[in-house]
Order: C-alpha cells, then structure tokens, then sequence
C-alpha cells in the first residue's frame, strides 16, 4: 500500500468525521419510506426529499450533479476517458419504522461509538460515505482516467424501478458497486421466485387459517379456526388448542427466521396444516389443499414439491411459505423462492403444478434468474484486495439468496459495509428492524476502502 496515499486518507476521514455524522443525520430525519406518486416525485414526496438533500449535499462539495426525473441522481467527477464511467450506488428510500424503537427513528442518535436510526445503515450511511469518497479524490486534484458517478437511488426497497428507469435511459457503468450489503465482496445472488397456493373454496371445518407477517420470513406463529369438538382433539408438540366459541383454535408455535436462510426456522404454518391433516380436521378439498401445504412445508429445501437442487457457486435453493391468509372464502398461501443455476423460473413452475394437482393452484407467480460473476475478474479483484489490505484479513468473495442493485448491472457487485461477524450493542437493531444501528468506526474505515478501491479501479482496462 502506498503509505503517503494512506495517510491522506486517514487525516481526510478524521477532518471530515463531524461533518460525515452531521450528514448522514440529515438523511435520516427524511422519512423517505415509498408513498404514492406526486408530480416530479415518482416514488412520493419523501424519497424525492431524500433524493434532493442529497444532491445538495454533493453540489456543497463542489460536486457536478444530476437529478434524474427524480428516479435516481448522482454526483459526479469528470474524467479523461468521458464515455465510460466507473460508479457506485446507494439508496436513500427506507422500509417503514415499524415498532420497538427507543427514540424516534427519523433523529439521529450517537450511542457508545453507534448511529442509532433509519437508514443509518441501509443504505443513508452509506450513500454520505461514497459522496465523500467523490470528495476526496476531488480534494486530492486526481487525474481520473475514467469520470466516477456516486448514483443515489430512490426506490431500491420497494421495486427498483429507480435503477430499471436509469439504465433505460442512461448508459451503463463499466463497473459498478454496491454498498448495499455484507463485505467483503458478493459476487452472486440466487434467483428468486414467488409465488402463491391457493385453495378453491371448500366450504368445509376450516374456519380460517392466518399466520406470518411478511412474504419473506418464516412465520412463528400461526393458527387456524376449525368447526370441531374440543373433546376429540389431542395433544401434539409445538401445537396449542383453544375452545373459541363452539369451534377450536389451532394454534402451531415455530421458529422465526429470513426466507433468503432457513436453517434452523420451524414454520408455524406447517405444524398448523399437519395437525389439520393428522386430525382429519377438513373436508376432501381442504385434504388436498393441506396436501399441497405439507410438500411445500416439509422442507425448506424444496423436497416436497420436487424442486430441490444445489449448484457449486450458490449451494442448494431454499423455499419458504411466509403467510397464510383467507380471501374471499379461499385459502392463500405465499412462497418465497431463492435458487441456484441449476434451476429456472420456469421448471420450478412446472414441478411445483405438478405436485400440487388439483389440491390447489399456483397463482401470482413471479421470478428473476440467478446472477453471478466470475470472482477472479479484475474489478472484482481491486475489491477484494482492497478490503483485505486495509483489515488486514484472507477474505474472499461469497455468494447469497438476498438481492441488491448489482443484478440489474451488466458488471457490478455489492460491496459492504456490513460485517456479518457484528455483534450488535443490546440497544442496536438490525437493518429493517427497530433501532437500526451502525459503528461509527466501521462505515469510516468502509469509507477508506471504498476510496482506495476506486483509485484502484481506476488503474484497470475496462
Ligand atoms: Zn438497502
């Protein structure tokens, strides 16, 4: 490493700490969470506010910027080879708050060396680290060979059409990074595929039948309400029975967990539907309904509807049914998929119709292909090398079942700044959860390594 470089960069990151935290708080007290579109703000007023302070952040900065018909903007700095472009891309929309936290999440706060607040590390955070990365690099007069672009989207959360906008009407970066995820360097998301099981109307003992909170976690809890006699009923683990009336609740108790790892999580829906079975609590179309139930629940490796596989890069597909709920008489199941190369959209469909039968039918159903780059490329290299000399670590590129930006690239990655190895403080949360926190130490040093990666992407031949 070149001392003198490393130096500089270390004295900028301590020169412009105070401001870094003040910046990123002024993200967070945007609540840029997706509402419905207004004129100019095709994602709701809050993800544009978003968008805007952020773009005026970098034009303090002395940046060049561009808003985007408020899909996305960026902060640029030219460079000689003008019709290429290295980038990075950040978001500055954020899921809900939902409930739990301890202050308010829109107001930054600072805990033992923590931000505390949304999006502090999904993904404002690191959106303020890549427009100083930019700063930098101005700062330092480099001569860039290749114009670096600091993108900033506005809908990652909730669709990305930001990026689908962009890349429709914009040219494609070179190479592109993502400080969306995990470090070191992910090289491969698994495919994903949703879909929903759907009961005709049976007109049978099962009252209703609800559980799970969202389509990509395994729910804890479920329960259904079934036209029976209490008396006739047994006992089985992981299951309560409750009188509710003249009928029985059913209640399964499981293990929570992300839809994307499995391992470990114990569906409340299954136990609930195995119960219904064991019990003959349905009539024949409930049967074959709670048939259809038991082969997707009965592995979260995709034995029981005749889609399991595993490939070399990503390991086997994983499978998922999230909620269950009743519509209009009519029982719905959702699934969620995330599969290796082995697979597609497409045979998934098929062997899922064919073990299901008639019992249910398979609706909704939406998927993307796996994506994957070969991790010995020379971009991908610059990362890694470059994460690996500034923590001193052996690390090498992973692959995952989430997805971020980089798919809709043609050459990209995600990038940190998470370290799966964190422990979280007792008074910090996860990304998405409540009290969302990130080390202050860490998305600085993220900063250094995103610097020195760009100045190393630089050298390359794209
Ligand atoms: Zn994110």
């Amino acid at each position: 490493m070149d001392q003198a470089l490393n130096q500089r960069v270390d004295a900028f990151i301590e020169q412009n700490r105070e401001q870094i935290l003040k910046d990123i708080a002024a993200l967070v007290a945007i609540d840029s969470v997706e509402s419905a579109p207004a004129e100019g703000a095709p994602f709701g007023p809050g993800a544009k506010a978003a968008l805007d302070k952020t773009l005026e952040i970098a034009a303090g900065m002395g940046l060049a910027t561009r808003n985007c018909e408020n899909y996305l903007g960026y902060a640029e700095l030219p460079g000689k080879e003008a019709d290429k472009y290295l980038a990075t891309i950040c978001h500055v929309d954020v899921v809900p708050a939902g409930n739990g936290w301890t202050g308010d999440p829109f107001a930054m706060r600072v805990q033992e060396g923590w931000l505390l607040g949304r999006g502090v590390s999904d993904d404002k955070g690191p959106m303020i680290l890549t427009l100083y990365a930019l700063k930098f690099l101005k700062e330092e007069g480099t001569e860039l060979r290749y114009p670096i672009r600091a993108l900033a989207g506005a809908n990652e959360e909730t669709g990305m059409k930001d990026v689908e906008y962009y890349l429709e009407h914009y040219a494609a970066p070179v190479f592109c990074f993502t400080p969306d995820a995990e470090f070191p360097v992910c090289n491969g998301e698994k495919g994903h595929f949703n879909g929903k099981l759907v009961s005709p109307v049976c007109n049978g003992m099962i009252r209703s039948f609800e559980g799970g909170v969202a389509n990509n976690a395994v729910p804890d809890q479920a329960s259904a309400l079934v036209a029976c006699d209490i008396a006739r009923l047994s006992n089985a683990p992981n299951i309560t029975l409750e009188p509710e009336g003249d009928w029985v609740r059913v209640r399964g108790w499981g293990r929570s967990g992300h839809a994307a790892s499995p391992a470990g999580t114990l569906n409340a829906i299954g136990l609930v539907a195995d119960y219904l079975l064991a019990n003959n609590l349905c009539n024949e179309a409930e049967r074959a309904y709670l048939e259809a139930l038991h082969k997707l629940h009965s592995s979260t490796a995709g034995e029981g509807l005749g889609i399991a596989c595993a490939d070399g890069p990503f390991g086997p597909l994983t499978i998922i049914g999230g909620r269950i709920y009743m519509e209009e008489g009519r029982m719905v199941q959702t699934m969620d998929s995330r599969f290796p190369t082995c697979t597609s959209g497409e045979v998934i469909s098929a062997a899922i119709r064919e073990a299901i039968g008639s019992g249910a039918s398979l609706e909704d159903v939406q998927a993307g292909e796996p994506f994957y780059i070969e991790a010995d490329t020379p971009a991908i290299r610059a990362c890694i090398d470059t994460y690996n000399e500034v923590t001193g670590e052996n690390a090498t590129p992973f692959t995952m079942g989430g997805g971020t930006y980089a798919r809709h690239f043609p050459y990209a990655v995600s990038f940190g700044p998470e370290h799966n190895d964190m422990v979280l403080p007792e008074f910090g949360g996860p990304m998405h959860g409540a009290n969302e926190a990130a080390p202050i130490d860490k998305l600085l040093e993220a900063l250094k390594i995103y610097i020195l990666a760009l100045l190393r992407l630089e050298q390359l031949d794209f």
